[in-house]
């Protein structure tokens, strides 16, 4: 991250000058630049206050599932991980592609925490207040002729992941995903905190948390209008460039 990038989403955010002074360090962060890969984990600051996604999703909300929730998901990655100093150095995302040599013991509590870990810092990085970086508009580009070739219509993909959420019984995750190479999309719901990690050739474009956590104190059971919603804070920019790193190779956290 550089200067000038900071500059391009100060510009993107024009009509929003508060923007650049919330949390600069935190922008590089939900960039997926920043973030610890490693042991020890931390909790990746927002690139926005708790607020600022009103009213999709509420202040408090965000601050419980930000603060607490996905804290309590690195303590718990952390407090695994504490005594095999054989994985300090293994980033997150091999350590959950390569789950099967991760020691019995502390494997099920590597798969849940460390994928609840990763699956809310993309959740983070790929939301924007409402207006922001294409938050609420329509993908652009490559993106949106892969989508529309894929899916029909925008309109047709909301439908089914919206749909693919609502369905997913229980606790879970439904994403958007790419197949490096072909990049071929399809979307995928996984139960608890599974990452797409765990299976090879699965790169997440993004993410919606269909845990109720996620929405419960302003949707109540209405999950499926949690999700409608969703799509007002869900940053097309952010996707694109996560399109972007995994068309040229590279798998986003
Ligand atoms: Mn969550």
């Amino acid at each position: 991250m550089n200067r000038r990038r900071l500059l391009r989403f100060g510009i993107a955010a024009a009509g929003s000058a508060a923007i650049q002074a919330w949390n600069p360090a935190g922008i590089r962060t939900a960039r997926g630049a920043d973030a610890p890969l490693v042991y020890p984990f931390s909790l990746p600051p927002l690139a926005y206050p708790h607020d600022a996604l009103e009213p999709v999703i509420d202040a408090q909300t965000m601050q419980i599932h930000h603060t607490k929730h996905h804290q309590a998901y690195i303590d718990n990655l952390n407090a695994a991980l504490k005594d095999h100093p054989r994985f300090h150095g293994v980033p997150i995302d091999s350590l959950l592609r390569g789950l099967k040599d991760v020691p019995e013991a502390i494997r099920t509590a590597v798969r849940n925490h460390g994928g609840g870990h990763v699956n809310h810092q993309m959740f983070w990085s790929v939301m924007r207040p409402p207006g922001v970086e294409n938050a609420g508009g329509e993908p652009q580009g490559e993106l949106a002729e892969a989508i529309n070739s894929q899916f029909g219509s925008l309109e047709q993909f909301k439908t089914a992941f919206v749909q693919a959420g609502t369905r997913l019984f229980g606790s879970g995750w439904v994403f958007l995903i790419a197949e490096p190479g072909t990049m071929k999309l399809s979307i995928l719901t996984t139960p608890n905190q599974d990452s797409v990690f765990l299976e090879p050739g699965r790169a997440a474009l993004f993410g919606n948390d269909c845990w109720e956590h996620a929405y419960y104190l302003k949707y109540q059971n209405r999950r499926a209008d949690y999700l409608n919603a969703w799509w007002g804070v869900l940053s097309w920019d952010a996707v694109a460039r996560r399109f972007e790193q995994i068309k040229t190779g590279k798998s986003p956290i």
